[in-house]
């Protein structure tokens, strides 16, 4: 009985960190994975598929020249970009065609190069999954995931704010508006029957903000983008709770920071807002999801 410890990943079972080790029994070899004492069994090396385990190999080489019969039928045979290619020029050509139509002069030609840039970002990501090994994808990703899952959660949702912001000022002729009111203490003075009566009361002001269409777009293929990784490794759902949970969080975050007293007098509408920022974002990153994947599938028809 020998066993060798092949590099870390993430454990099937219970889902934590560990060093995934292969153990050989009687001639068959099978994978755990283990977390300090604990071993977890994954199934015998045949079964597993241990692109979805490591995150990255302590012995590639070895791995590569012994093991090469498990991992050639995953990276081996040949991807054709050519139909993806006509694809997405045809897709980007009728965008542009429908943005530049509309009567919104430079502001539909920034959404329309938006589109365009999400376009080919959505194409790089596809051809980054279909011509890279998955046990090398998303490697400097994947070390960030190795700290732990609520490391990762709260560097996406600082991501996600931080792209909301920057791209708040990108031009659109589709926005998002939203109102809060601000207080502002006012005076009234009156005199009756010559007494000078000084009254205070609150009045409030509406104070509007947008979202662009463009912000939107770019904020869910980041998101999109940070959970490529998530979905590789645990699986389509946990990917879309994820995305759902992250653009909940960096959501309320961004309607909560400029107006932080305005909204906790009117929490009603702070909770409106996140839901229906998320949500939207939540659509369009799931749009970016399938796209990715068709685009994937189109690949490998020869
Ligand atoms: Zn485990």
């Amino acid at each position: 009985m020998s066993s060798r410890v092949i590099g870390r990943g993430v454990c099937p079972r219970c889902g934590r960190v560990g060093s995934v080790v292969l153990k050989e029994l009687s001639g068959k070899i099978y994978v755990y994975v283990k977390h300090g004492r604990e071993w977890c069994y994954v199934g015998p090396l045949d079964r597993v598929d241990l692109s979805k385990v490591l995150q990255d190999l302590r012995t590639y080489h070895s791995i590569t020249t012994i093991l090469s019969k498990y991992f050639v039928p995953m990276c081996g045979g040949t991807v054709s970009m050519r139909y993806v290619v006509i694809f997405v020029i045809g897709l980007a050509l009728l965008l542009s065609a429908y943005g530049l139509s509309t009567r919104y002069g430079y502001e539909s030609v920034t959404l329309t190069l938006t589109l365009l840039s999400t376009l080919v970002f959505s194409l790089g990501i596809a051809i980054y999954e279909v011509t890279t090994s998955p046990t090398i994808q998303y490697s400097s990703l994947k070390r960030v995931l190795s700290y732990g899952l609520w490391k990762y959660f709260l560097m996406m949702v600082a991501v996600v704010l931080v792209v909301i912001f920057i791209t708040l000022p990108i031009a659109s002729p589709l926005k998002f508006t939203f109102e809060y009111k601000v207080p502002a203490l006012s005076h009234v003075v009156t005199w009756i029957g010559g007494k000078r009566i000084e009254r205070e009361y609150i009045v409030y002001h509406a104070v509007y903000y947008n979202i662009p269409l463009t912000s939107v777009l770019l904020s869910s293929l980041v998101v999109t983008y940070l959970l490529r990784p998530i979905a590789q490794i645990r699986g389509i759902k946990w990917c879309l709770g994820l995305m759902l949970l992250v653009l909940l969080t960096s959501n309320l975050v961004f309607h909560a920071i400029p107006q932080i007293h305005a909204l906790i007098l009117n929490p009603w509408s702070l909770l409106m807002y996140t839901v229906v920022t998320s949500l939207i974002m939540f659509i369009v990153s799931v749009l970016f999801t399938t796209f990715i994947y068709m685009l994937k599938k189109l690949a490998s028809i020869h």
